[in-house]
């Protein structure tokens, strides 16, 4: 009995690789893996990073730079249905600036049906789920937004067109928490988030890379037969660029950011580690991130990360130390 236990809690946690393709500008640089085979990517590494050779490192799953989005989803989407069930879902985007985290969770600049990434499709495939359940069990779903800046949290729909449809949030009680009915709303709302985060970014100060962002979905049904009440919730985070940041050419506001953003991505490995060990204390208490995402990480909740990889040589060394982070937290 225990054994199915500790198998569960292990079974909750997947580490999904996925690796961009070399952009049109670097279409004449090489790849710096050499091959992908199922949950296994194998690097050619440099004798600058240690010895000269090949290294491997395994996945629950490693998804390729020609894989679709629409692949990537199918394989989330077991996970994202679960909140209609009453799980709590965390999914989370990790990896360098510009290795394709936004791509992953929402998609390219301009989005296509095709290019919608996960947020969307989880949306989607929420709507058309309850709907051909409606005669057992009525749901309703709302949203939230949120940015974690400098481990402060901001409401990224404080905005007067919806605040008067809202209710109170979840664990930010403050924050809107916006009914939907639609993916029209959802990319209505999802629009107002990114056009609210973009207020103080400039072109050489693009604050969203340096900042986590979370689409919260709350999901409440009630069973119509036994009148049984069920919630879920399922977190999608685009977080901050992992990227380390040379402390020598950095001062003030910038080196502030950077140790927030460190301590952040550390707290976060460190309790999905001690989750994946079993540890008896998960230090969820050491940032706002971890403390906003405490009821959805652990126990019976379901977590995936996908770790996101740069292809081109000049990556190499946060590529090393993302696939580093990946090993500890699987
Ligand atoms: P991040 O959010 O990690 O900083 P982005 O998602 O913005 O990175 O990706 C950087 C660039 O690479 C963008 O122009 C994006 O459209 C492109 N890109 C990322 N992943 C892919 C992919 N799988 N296929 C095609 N283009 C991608
Ligand atoms: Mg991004």
């Amino acid at each position: 009995k225990l054994y199915n236990l500790v198998q569960d809690l292990k079974g909750n946690i997947r580490v999904y690789c996925r690796v961009r393709p070399l952009l049109p500008g670097q279409l004449n640089r090489s790849n710096t893996f050499d091959h992908i085979d199922d949950g296994k990517i194998t690097f050619v590494t440099p004798s600058k990073y240690g010895k000269e050779g090949r290294k491997s490192f395994s996945f629950n799953k490693v998804f390729g730079p020609f894989s679709t989005q629409e692949e990537v989803f199918s394989d989330t989407q077991p996970l994202i249905r679960s909140v209609l069930d009453g799980y709590n879902v965390c999914i989370f985007a990790y990896g360098q600036t510009g290795s394709g985290k936004t791509y992953t969770m929402t998609g390219p600049n301009e989005i296509t049906e095709e290019s919608q990434g996960v947020n969307y499709r989880a949306l989607s495939d929420l709507f058309h789920l309850s709907e051909l359940r409606k005669d057992t069990i009525h749901y309703g779903i709302s949203v939230q937004m949120l940015e974690i800046y400098n481990e402060q949290v901001r409401d990224l729909l404080a905005v007067d067109e919806i605040r008067n449809s809202s209710q109170n949030g979840i664990n930010v009680p403050e924050a809107n928490l916006v009914p939907v009915s639609s993916t029209s709303d959802v990319i209505y709302l999802m629009n107002l988030g990114h056009k609210n985060r973009a207020v103080g970014s400039t072109a050489m100060n693009d604050r969203s890379s340096r900042s986590h962002s979370c689409l919260t979905v709350h999901v409440h049904g009630k069973d119509l037969t036994s009148g049984s009440l069920l919630r879920g919730c399922m977190h999608l985070v685009d977080l901050a660029g992992s990227e380390r940041v040379d402390k020598s050419e950095v001062t003030g506001d910038r080196l502030k950011e950077a140790q927030h953003i460190n301590k952040s991505l550390s707290a976060l490995g460190d309790v999905i580690a001690s989750l994946a060990q079993r540890n008896s204390h998960v230090p969820y208490r050491n940032s706002k991130l971890t403390q906003l995402l405490q009821d959805s990480l652990g126990g019976q909740a379901k977590t995936l990360m996908f770790v996101h990889i740069s292809p081109e040589y000049e990556a190499l060394g946060e590529t090393l130390s993302t696939l580093k982070f990946a090993e500890r937290v699987s």
